[in-house]
């Protein structure tokens, strides 16, 4: 459980391409959607006091929003909860992050950078007097958690 570090990736993981994951597996879904499964390869420090978590205490499957790869998948993480060894620290047990998955996130980073390039390049297309449907791409962001209301100010 501590060889976290992938000197050679598998071919999956390869073609997936996220930072910091491996693929587990994948599974062809009934209306031909992909769900992918991943663990993360890199260790998670305690967000109170920063110790590295080396013991598990659980884990999840916890279903993340990401780019399409090939075409549309669904991407479920099998994420671990990790005791924090450090005696003076008051959180006794924290979920792993990553810089690609932030703590609390359920968006990758790179379909975060992937919506934020597109409204950028909506904005930058559309003048005043168009009409284009500015509100749909706020409910879009809304839905994902990217800070809709930031971004419905004009
Ligand atoms: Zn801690």
């Amino acid at each position: 459980m501590n060889e976290l570090t992938l000197p050679h990736a598998d071919a999956a993981t390869t073609i997936f391409n996220l930072h910091d994951y491996r693929v587990l597996g994948a599974e062809t879904l009934s209306f031909g959607q992909r769900r992918i499964h991943i663990e993360s390869t890199v260790d998670s420090g305690c967000p109170s006091c920063g110790v590295i978590g080396t013991r598990r205490h659980s884990g999840r499957q916890q279903r993340v929003r990401d780019i399409p790869v090939a075409g549309p998948v669904e991407v479920v993480w099998a994420k671990r909860r990790l005791f924090c060894d450090e005696s003076s620290c008051p959180r006794r047990t924290f979920s792993e992050s990553t810089l690609e998955i932030p703590a609390r996130s359920r968006t990758t980073s790179r379909l975060h950078g992937a919506l934020v390039d597109a409204v950028v390049s909506f904005r930058a297309g559309s003048d005043r007097n168009s009409h284009r449907p500015w509100g749909l791409v706020v409910v879009g962001a809304k839905s994902l958690d990217l800070g809709g209301n930031e971004t419905a100010q004009r």
